[in-house]
Parts: structure tokens; C-alpha cells; sequence
């Protein structure tokens, strides 16, 4: 690890104006000092946000959710709000690293976490995405794990966050607050598809904090939940998953809100899926033939064309426990 500065916010403001001086914001860490420690990340000023005011969840009206961005991943699952309103939400959460880190790790650090691509943490691999038109060791090399959506030639990274596909699947908003102010960005345009531009990793301006993450209202009755299909069943990425929301009502699906995760340089959304759900019966046939389309334009690499068919019995599955078979 290298020197760096240390500086513990008082207040909002005082975080604003270390993090327009470059300074890097941090709470529960649990990724950063990884990073720091591994040399991959390098800054000369850490920000503590941890003490700001930003851990409340609230329902907003109309049933939705503010989650705030320092809300502890083990609180927002064990939250009864969240729970009743949104258990895809609980339920990704609950699924994602282990008990020790859930208590330390925040909702916006979830959301920021980089990529667990080995080549990514490996300072002596080339890698576009921490060292821009150094190449890509993971092209070539070992990405059994890689994603199969949204790659580029420069990047084929997957996002490894679980809560971010169920964000993602319930359009879920992201507030910011800079030195202009507030503004919000859709979940859906926070989180940027590596292109040419592996290192430019999410939409937030220089210095810009998240403050919350908005989740609106949905037509009730919602059924929801989150699928995660990993290597072991602790303590282990995704190498798929789906967060899957239906609203069923007189016995036919009226609205449908659909995200894979592990498959895609960001958390994937299905809208065709999705589409070819509107106004069908429940069934296990529709469920099967829905998802059939789950991995189209997915450009498999050497070692994780099984994510291809694993994809789509990921979505036909949980389509079956959230939408059941009548
Ligand atoms: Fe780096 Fe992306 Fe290639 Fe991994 S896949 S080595 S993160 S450029």
C-alpha cells in the first residue's frame, strides 16, 4: 500500500469539497482498502464518509423506497420495509459476500465496487480498464467467469455486484449531490458498458457523492425475487442471476421487470423477456419459451459459452418460483 492522506468528513460539505480536490470517498471499504493494498487503486487522499448523514430508509409515497447510500447492506436486507415491498432487493443482498462484509459494506459502495476480474487485481497483467491501451489479458486467457453481454474488444469485465441487477431491474433512480447540487441519474445510465472506455466505469462527475438510491412505486400486487447460480453457495460471485419482479393480476402478467446479473459488463436488463410476457397466462410453457430469449447478442469467449445456456434456465427458473405455474 501507498501513503495516502486521511480525512474524516464532518459534514457533508466538507465531503464535497475534499472530493473535488481528488480525494477518494470511503465508508464501510471493504473494496477500496482491498484495492489500496493490492496497489491497484493508488490514492493520495481517502475521504471517510462513514459519520454522514445518508443511512435512512424510508418509503416515499406511492409505495416506493429511498435507500440511503450509507444504509449497511445487512440492515437494508434485514429491513422490514424493504423485505415487504421488495424482496428482490433482501433477497440479493442476502446473497452477496459474506455476513462480516454485509455489516460493513454500504449500499453506495455495493453499487461502486470494481470488477473482480483477476487480471483487473493483478498489477503485472495488462488490463485496459486500470491501465488504459495496455490490452486485455482476459481476451486471451482464463474467462471461464467473463461476461457474454455488453463486452467490447477492450474489456469483457462483468459487474460483480448482485443488488445492482435488482436496481437495475426495478428502475431504480441514484441521487447525486456535487458542487451545481442535486441531480439523479437512471440506474439503468449509472453504470457504463466498457466501449472504448474501460476505466470510465459509471456516470458520476468529479467529486460527486451518492446519497441515495430511489426505488419508485410499482403496480401491486408485485411478486419478486433474486436467483444467484454460483460455484458455491458462500461467499461467491454470480455466474448468473436474475432479479425478476411480475405483477399478475386476473390471472394474466401486466407488468414484468427483468435483470440478469453475471453475464454482462453491467447488470443486464431482458426487455425482451419481458415484452413477451405482457398479457400471457402464467405457465411453464411461457416460462420456458420466454426465456429462451434471454441471451440473445451474446458474444460467448473461449470458456464461459455454458453462461449461454445456464443464462437462460437462470431467468425460466426464477420465473418460475416469483410467477409459480397455475
Ligand atoms: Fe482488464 Fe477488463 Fe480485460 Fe479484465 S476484462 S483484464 S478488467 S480490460
Amino acid at each position: 500500500m501507498e501513503p495516502f492522506a486521511y480525512t474524516k468528513a464532518a459534514d457533508t460539505r466538507a465531503a464535497l469539497a475534499a472530493g473535488q480536490r481528488g480525494g477518494r470517498y470511503i465508508a464501510g471499504g471493504t473494496t477500496l482498502v482491498d484495492l489500496m493494498r493490492e496497489t491497484v487503486e493508488r490514492p493520495t487522499e481517502v475521504v471517510d464518509i462513514a459519520g454522514l448523514p445518508l443511512r435512512d430508509i424510508t418509503l416515499t409515497p406511492g409505495g416506493g423506497l429511498r435507500l440511503g447510500a450509507l444504509a449497511l447492506m445487512a440492515d437494508a436486507a434485514a429491513d422490514p420495509r424493504v423485505r415487504t415491498t421488495f424482496p428482490v432487493i433482501s433477497e440479493a443482498l442476502e446473497l452477496s459476500a459474506s455476513a462480516q462484509l454485509r455489516n460493513m459494506a454500504t449500499l453506495g459502495g455495493n453499487i461502486m465496487q470494481r470488477t473482480r476480474c483477476t487480471y483487473f487485481r493483478d498489477v503485472t497483467a495488462n488490463c485496459n480498464k486500470r491501465s488504459p491501451g495496455s490490452g486485455c489479458a482476459a481476451l486471451q486467457g482464463i474467462n471461464r467467469s467473463h461476461a457474454i453481454l455488453g463486452t467490447s474488444d477492450q474489456c469483457v469485465a462483468t459487474h460483480p455486484s448482485d443488488v445492482a441487477v435488482a436496481f437495475t431491474a426495478l428502475d431504480a433512480t441514484v441521487r447525486l449531490l456535487g458542487p451545481d447540487g442535486e441531480r439523479t441519474v437512471a440506474f439503468g445510465d449509472f453504470l457504463l458498458p466498457p466501449g472504448t472506455t474501460p476505466d470510465r466505469e459509471h456516470a458520476l462527475r468529479p467529486g460527486e457523492l451518492i446519497t441515495a438510491i430511489d426505488i419508485p412505486p410499482h403496480p401491486r400486487p408485485l411478486r419478486s425475487g433474486y436467483l444467484k447460480v454460483r460455484d458455491r453457495q458462500s461467499y461467491e460471485f454470480a455466474l448468473t442471476s436474475a432479479a425478476v419482479a411480475l405483477h399478475i393480476q386476473g390471472g394474466v402478467v401486466r407488468a414484468a421487470k427483468i435483470a440478469a446479473g453475471g453475464v454482462g459488463t453491467v447488470p443486464w436488463r431482458l426487455p425482451a423477456v419481458e415484452q413477451r410476457l405482457i398479457g400471457k397466462r402464467p405457465s411453464g410453457e411461457l416460462w420456458a419459451q420466454v426465456a429462451a430469449v434471454a441471451a440473445d447478442g451474446a458474444r460467448p469467449l473461449e470458456h464461459n459459452a455454458f453462461k449461454v445456456e445456464l443464462l437462460k434456465r437462470t431467468v425460466e427458473r426464477q420465473l418460475r418460483i416469483v410467477g409459480g405455474t397455475e
